[in-house]
Protein backbone atom coordinates (compact mmCIF):
# COMPACT_ATOMS: atom_id res chain seq x y z
CA UNK A 1 0.00 0.00 0.00
CA UNK A 2 0.98 3.52 -0.19
CA UNK A 3 2.15 5.96 2.67
CA UNK A 4 3.71 8.88 4.10
CA UNK A 5 6.83 8.99 5.55
CA UNK A 6 8.95 12.63 6.37
CA UNK A 7 12.65 11.25 6.32
CA UNK A 8 13.42 15.12 7.34
CA UNK A 9 12.51 18.06 7.68
CA UNK A 10 11.37 19.24 3.87
CA UNK A 11 11.94 15.58 2.61
CA UNK A 12 8.44 14.04 2.99
CA UNK A 13 7.33 11.16 0.58
CA UNK A 14 4.72 8.74 -0.53
CA UNK A 15 6.40 5.30 -0.46
CA UNK A 16 5.55 1.58 -1.00
CA UNK A 17 4.99 0.28 3.07
CA UNK A 18 3.77 -3.08 3.99
CA UNK A 19 -0.01 -3.07 5.04
CA UNK A 20 -0.85 -2.65 8.96
CA UNK A 21 -1.61 -5.77 10.25
CA UNK A 22 -3.65 -6.51 14.00
CA UNK A 23 -0.73 -6.13 16.86
CA UNK A 24 -3.64 -6.13 19.82
CA UNK A 25 -7.30 -7.27 20.34
CA UNK A 26 -8.07 -3.88 20.81
CA UNK A 27 -7.03 -2.80 16.98
CA UNK A 28 -8.97 -2.23 13.82
CA UNK A 29 -7.59 -1.39 10.16
CA UNK A 30 -9.29 0.99 8.34
CA UNK A 31 -9.48 1.48 4.61
CA UNK A 32 -9.02 5.08 4.74
CA UNK A 33 -11.86 7.07 2.43
CA UNK A 34 -9.80 10.37 2.07
CA UNK A 35 -6.81 11.80 4.03
CA UNK A 36 -5.43 15.27 4.86
CA UNK A 37 -2.29 17.62 5.85
CA UNK A 38 -2.44 19.02 9.24
CA UNK A 39 -0.96 22.23 10.04
CA UNK A 40 0.71 20.46 12.78
CA UNK A 41 2.19 18.72 10.42
CA UNK A 42 4.18 21.56 9.61
CA UNK A 43 6.10 21.75 12.29
CA UNK A 44 8.67 18.74 12.04
CA UNK A 45 8.21 19.61 8.25
CA UNK A 46 10.06 22.68 8.94
CA UNK A 47 12.44 21.19 10.99
CA UNK A 48 10.74 23.35 14.29
CA UNK A 49 10.21 19.86 15.80
CA UNK A 50 12.68 17.08 16.30
CA UNK A 51 12.38 14.06 14.51
CA UNK A 52 14.35 10.91 15.55
CA UNK A 53 13.98 8.82 12.75
CA UNK A 54 11.61 8.68 9.80
CA UNK A 55 7.90 8.93 10.53
CA UNK A 56 4.60 7.61 9.50
CA UNK A 57 2.79 11.24 8.88
CA UNK A 58 -1.07 11.22 9.33
CA UNK A 59 -3.37 11.46 12.16
CA UNK A 60 -6.73 12.86 10.54
CA UNK A 61 -8.73 9.37 9.02
CA UNK A 62 -12.08 8.35 8.08
CA UNK A 63 -13.05 5.06 6.40
CA UNK A 64 -13.92 1.69 6.31
CA UNK A 65 -13.52 -1.42 8.60
CA UNK A 66 -11.73 -4.13 7.08
CA UNK A 67 -10.91 -6.16 10.02
CA UNK A 68 -10.95 -6.03 13.45
CA UNK A 69 -9.10 -7.69 16.97
CA UNK A 70 -10.87 -10.22 18.88
CA UNK A 71 -11.80 -7.68 21.69
CA UNK A 72 -13.22 -4.97 19.44
CA UNK A 73 -17.00 -4.80 20.24
CA UNK A 74 -18.29 -1.57 19.41
CA UNK A 75 -17.26 -1.42 15.16
CA UNK A 76 -17.55 -4.12 12.88
CA UNK A 77 -16.43 -4.82 9.68
CA UNK A 78 -17.84 -3.09 6.71
CA UNK A 79 -18.38 -0.26 9.41
CA UNK A 80 -17.38 3.38 8.07
CA UNK A 81 -15.69 5.28 10.83
CA UNK A 82 -14.65 8.40 11.86
CA UNK A 83 -12.34 8.64 14.88
CA UNK A 84 -10.34 11.35 16.89
CA UNK A 85 -6.56 11.84 16.04
CA UNK A 86 -5.85 10.81 19.87
CA UNK A 87 -6.45 7.42 20.67
CA UNK A 88 -8.27 6.89 24.53
CA UNK A 89 -10.45 3.84 25.84
CA UNK A 90 -12.96 6.26 26.10
CA UNK A 91 -13.85 4.43 30.03
CA UNK A 92 -10.40 5.66 31.92
CA UNK A 93 -11.89 8.31 34.75
CA UNK A 94 -10.05 11.08 32.37
CA UNK A 95 -12.33 10.16 29.30
CA UNK A 96 -15.03 9.72 31.99
CA UNK A 97 -14.58 13.39 32.47
CA UNK A 98 -14.85 13.94 28.69
CA UNK A 99 -11.09 14.60 28.27
CA UNK A 100 -9.97 11.68 25.82
CA UNK A 101 -7.36 13.40 25.15
CA UNK A 102 -5.93 12.96 28.82
CA UNK A 103 -6.85 9.32 28.69
CA UNK A 104 -4.82 7.03 31.12
CA UNK A 105 -4.15 5.39 28.07
CA UNK A 106 -3.47 8.28 25.33
CA UNK A 107 -1.80 7.67 22.24
CA UNK A 108 -1.29 9.93 19.29
CA UNK A 109 -2.41 8.58 15.58
CA UNK A 110 0.26 8.15 13.09
CA UNK A 111 0.26 6.50 9.75
CA UNK A 112 -3.39 7.78 8.45
CA UNK A 113 -2.10 10.07 5.22
CA UNK A 114 -2.07 5.98 3.60
CA UNK A 115 -4.20 3.77 2.00
CA UNK A 116 -4.99 1.31 5.11
CA UNK A 117 -4.25 2.38 8.92
CA UNK A 118 -4.12 0.60 12.18
CA UNK A 119 -6.25 2.11 14.83
CA UNK A 120 -5.69 0.93 18.18
CA UNK A 121 -8.06 0.96 20.91
CA UNK A 122 -10.84 1.26 18.47
CA UNK A 123 -13.77 0.91 20.70
CA UNK A 124 -12.78 3.46 22.27
CA UNK A 125 -11.74 5.74 19.56
CA UNK A 126 -13.66 4.84 16.50
CA UNK A 127 -17.59 6.18 15.61
CA UNK A 128 -19.36 4.16 13.15
CA UNK A 129 -21.85 5.84 11.06
CA UNK A 130 -25.55 4.32 10.73
CA UNK A 131 -25.09 3.97 7.22
CA UNK A 132 -22.31 4.47 4.29
CA UNK A 133 -22.21 8.26 3.91
CA UNK A 134 -22.62 10.04 0.69
CA UNK A 135 -19.43 10.28 -0.96
CA UNK A 136 -19.17 14.12 -1.11
CA UNK A 137 -19.76 14.36 2.97
CA UNK A 138 -16.25 12.48 3.16
CA UNK A 139 -14.65 15.59 3.44
CA UNK A 140 -16.88 17.16 6.10
CA UNK A 141 -16.52 13.63 8.01
CA UNK A 142 -12.63 13.77 7.83
CA UNK A 143 -12.75 17.41 9.06
CA UNK A 144 -14.46 16.12 12.23
CA UNK A 145 -11.61 14.25 13.05
CA UNK A 146 -9.16 16.61 13.65
CA UNK A 147 -9.78 20.04 12.69
CA UNK A 148 -13.40 20.67 13.66
CA UNK A 149 -13.01 18.96 16.75
CA UNK A 150 -10.14 21.57 17.58
CA UNK A 151 -12.15 23.91 16.37
CA UNK A 152 -14.90 22.91 18.21
CA UNK A 153 -13.03 22.41 21.50
CA UNK A 154 -11.28 26.36 21.03
CA UNK A 155 -15.01 27.42 21.35
CA UNK A 156 -16.16 24.66 24.08
CA UNK A 157 -13.41 25.53 26.20
CA UNK A 158 -13.61 29.48 25.41
CA UNK A 159 -17.09 28.58 27.07
CA UNK A 160 -18.75 30.63 23.89
CA UNK A 161 -22.44 30.99 24.48
CA UNK A 162 -25.31 32.60 22.79
CA UNK A 163 -25.12 35.72 22.41
CA UNK A 164 -21.46 35.79 23.20
CA UNK A 165 -18.75 38.05 21.75
CA UNK A 166 -15.58 36.05 20.60
CA UNK A 167 -12.52 36.58 19.15
CA UNK A 168 -10.82 34.19 16.94
CA UNK A 169 -6.70 34.73 16.17
CA UNK A 170 -5.63 32.69 13.65
CA UNK A 171 -7.41 32.12 10.31
CA UNK A 172 -5.82 28.29 9.95
CA UNK A 173 -8.03 25.73 8.89
CA UNK A 174 -8.38 25.32 12.74
CA UNK A 175 -9.36 29.43 13.62
CA UNK A 176 -11.84 28.86 10.33
CA UNK A 177 -13.22 25.84 11.97
CA UNK A 178 -13.24 27.88 15.54
CA UNK A 179 -15.32 30.57 13.81
CA UNK A 180 -17.93 27.85 12.20
CA UNK A 181 -18.10 26.40 16.08
CA UNK A 182 -18.58 29.22 17.85
CA UNK A 183 -21.41 30.40 15.33
CA UNK A 184 -23.25 27.48 16.14
CA UNK A 185 -23.20 28.01 19.57
CA UNK A 186 -24.83 30.64 18.43
CA UNK A 187 -21.91 33.91 19.10
CA UNK A 188 -23.82 37.19 18.27
CA UNK A 189 -20.17 38.65 17.19
CA UNK A 190 -17.25 37.02 15.89
CA UNK A 191 -13.86 38.73 15.35
CA UNK A 192 -11.32 37.23 13.32
CA UNK A 193 -7.90 38.07 12.68
CA UNK A 194 -6.61 37.61 9.34
CA UNK A 195 -4.32 38.89 6.69
CA UNK A 196 -5.61 36.67 3.88
CA UNK A 197 -8.16 37.56 1.81
CA UNK A 198 -9.18 33.92 1.22
CA UNK A 199 -9.35 33.15 4.50
CA UNK A 200 -10.92 36.31 4.95
CA UNK A 201 -13.75 35.33 2.77
CA UNK A 202 -14.21 31.33 4.20
CA UNK A 203 -14.48 33.36 7.76
CA UNK A 204 -17.34 35.27 6.53
CA UNK A 205 -19.47 31.88 4.94
CA UNK A 206 -18.58 30.17 8.78
CA UNK A 207 -20.50 32.93 10.16
CA UNK A 208 -17.53 35.35 11.25
CA UNK A 209 -18.98 39.22 11.82
CA UNK A 210 -15.82 41.31 11.64
CA UNK A 211 -12.41 41.22 10.36
CA UNK A 212 -9.14 42.76 12.03
CA UNK A 213 -6.28 42.49 9.75
CA UNK A 214 -3.87 45.05 11.81
CA UNK A 215 -1.40 42.84 14.65
CA UNK A 216 0.22 43.45 17.29
CA UNK A 217 -0.94 46.50 19.28
CA UNK A 218 -2.99 48.04 16.28
CA UNK A 219 -4.96 44.39 16.43
CA UNK A 220 -5.73 44.60 19.87
CA UNK A 221 -6.46 48.47 19.64
CA UNK A 222 -9.06 47.52 17.12
CA UNK A 223 -10.94 44.76 19.02
CA UNK A 224 -11.00 47.13 21.63
CA UNK A 225 -12.81 49.39 19.59
CA UNK A 226 -15.14 47.03 18.13
CA UNK A 227 -16.27 46.00 21.81
CA UNK A 228 -16.37 48.97 23.29
CA UNK A 229 -12.98 48.82 25.04
CA UNK A 230 -14.34 45.81 27.18
CA UNK A 231 -13.16 42.71 25.45
CA UNK A 232 -14.07 39.71 24.03
CA UNK A 233 -16.48 37.12 25.79
CA UNK A 234 -13.98 34.00 24.27
CA UNK A 235 -11.06 34.46 22.79
CA UNK A 236 -10.18 30.89 20.78
CA UNK A 237 -5.96 31.14 20.31
CA UNK A 238 -5.69 28.79 17.68
CA UNK A 239 -2.01 29.35 16.32
CA UNK A 240 0.39 28.94 19.61
CA UNK A 241 3.09 31.52 19.10
CA UNK A 242 4.18 33.59 22.16
CA UNK A 243 2.55 36.31 19.63
CA UNK A 244 -1.16 34.99 19.10
CA UNK A 245 -0.86 34.01 23.08
CA UNK A 246 -0.22 37.64 24.04
CA UNK A 247 -2.86 38.83 21.37
CA UNK A 248 -5.64 36.52 23.08
CA UNK A 249 -4.81 37.56 26.46
CA UNK A 250 -4.95 41.51 25.54
CA UNK A 251 -7.93 40.81 23.84
CA UNK A 252 -9.95 38.84 26.40
CA UNK A 253 -12.18 40.79 28.73
CA UNK A 254 -11.78 40.41 32.81
CA UNK A 255 -13.47 37.21 33.75
CA UNK A 256 -13.16 35.83 30.29
CA UNK A 257 -12.15 32.55 29.14
CA UNK A 258 -9.52 31.54 26.86
CA UNK A 259 -9.69 28.35 24.66
CA UNK A 260 -6.13 27.39 23.27
CA UNK A 261 -5.83 24.52 20.47
CA UNK A 262 -2.26 25.92 18.99
CA UNK A 263 0.44 23.81 20.16
CA UNK A 264 2.47 25.72 21.78
CA UNK A 265 5.92 26.73 20.86
CA UNK A 266 8.67 29.00 22.92
CA UNK A 267 5.10 30.58 24.53
CA UNK A 268 5.97 31.69 28.48
CA UNK A 269 3.38 33.49 30.81
CA UNK A 270 4.49 36.09 33.31
CA UNK A 271 2.44 35.07 36.51
CA UNK A 272 1.75 38.66 37.73
CA UNK A 273 0.37 39.50 34.39
CA UNK A 274 -2.16 36.66 34.22
CA UNK A 275 -2.85 37.36 38.08
CA UNK A 276 -3.95 41.03 36.95
CA UNK A 277 -4.98 40.35 33.39
CA UNK A 278 -8.29 37.88 35.28
CA UNK A 279 -8.73 35.52 32.59
CA UNK A 280 -9.27 31.68 32.66
CA UNK A 281 -7.43 29.34 30.14
CA UNK A 282 -7.85 26.08 29.38
CA UNK A 283 -6.64 24.30 26.51
CA UNK A 284 -4.59 21.25 25.04
CA UNK A 285 -5.07 18.26 22.78
CA UNK A 286 -9.11 18.54 21.89
CA UNK A 287 -10.97 15.34 23.22
CA UNK A 288 -12.41 15.07 19.90
CA UNK A 289 -14.14 11.84 21.22
CA UNK A 290 -16.31 13.54 23.19
CA UNK A 291 -17.58 15.81 20.10
CA UNK A 292 -17.68 13.31 17.72
CA UNK A 293 -21.49 11.99 17.95
CA UNK A 294 -22.52 15.39 17.74
CA UNK A 295 -20.46 16.62 15.33
CA UNK A 296 -20.83 13.93 12.94
CA UNK A 297 -24.66 14.08 13.15
CA UNK A 298 -24.55 17.87 12.24
CA UNK A 299 -22.43 16.40 9.30
CA UNK A 300 -24.37 13.91 8.04
CA UNK A 301 -27.84 15.84 8.40
CA UNK A 302 -26.15 18.59 6.06
CA UNK A 303 -26.30 21.53 8.77
CA UNK A 304 -22.15 22.75 8.25
CA UNK A 305 -20.02 21.88 5.90
CA UNK A 306 -16.52 21.97 7.89
CA UNK A 307 -14.93 20.14 4.16
CA UNK A 308 -14.59 23.72 2.17
CA UNK A 309 -11.56 24.42 4.57
CA UNK A 310 -9.72 21.74 1.88
CA UNK A 311 -9.01 24.15 -0.96
CA UNK A 312 -6.54 21.83 -2.49
CA UNK A 313 -6.79 17.96 -3.41
CA UNK A 314 -4.13 15.69 -4.84
CA UNK A 315 -3.94 12.28 -4.86
CA UNK A 316 -1.50 10.93 -1.70
CA UNK A 317 1.11 10.16 -4.25
CA UNK A 318 1.36 14.34 -4.68
CA UNK A 319 1.33 14.50 -0.47
CA UNK A 320 4.95 16.74 -1.12
CA UNK A 321 3.60 19.35 -3.17
CA UNK A 322 0.27 19.08 -0.56
CA UNK A 323 3.21 19.68 2.36
CA UNK A 324 4.82 22.52 0.33
CA UNK A 325 1.59 24.79 -0.68
CA UNK A 326 0.71 24.59 2.90
CA UNK A 327 3.72 25.34 3.98
CA UNK A 328 3.73 28.70 1.66
CA UNK A 329 0.30 29.16 2.38
CA UNK A 330 -1.11 28.88 -0.97
CA UNK A 331 -3.44 26.17 0.50
CA UNK A 332 -5.23 25.75 3.68
CA UNK A 333 -5.44 22.73 3.78
CA UNK A 334 -4.66 19.98 1.52
CA UNK A 335 -6.95 16.89 1.06
CA UNK A 336 -5.46 13.72 -0.64
CA UNK A 337 -7.22 11.11 -2.08
CA UNK A 338 -6.32 7.85 -1.41
ZN1 LIG B 1 -9.36 6.84 28.88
Amino acid sequence: MLGTILHAPGDVRCVHLPEPEILAPTDAIIRLSASCVCGSDLWPYRGLQDIGAPMAMGHEYCGVVLEIGAAVKNVKVGDFVVGSFVLSDNSCPHCKHGFQSSCEQRAFMTGAQAQIARIPLADGTLVATPTHPDEDLIPSLLAVSDVLGTGWYAADAARVQAGSTVVVVGDGAVGLMGVLAAKQKGAERIIIMSRHKTRQDLALDYGATDIVSERGDDGVTRIKALTQRIGADAVLECVGTQQSMTQALQVARPGSMIGYVGVPHGVQFDGANLFFTQVGMLGGPAPVRRFLPHLMDLVLSRKINPGKVFDLELPLQDVAEGYKAMDERRAIKTLLRV
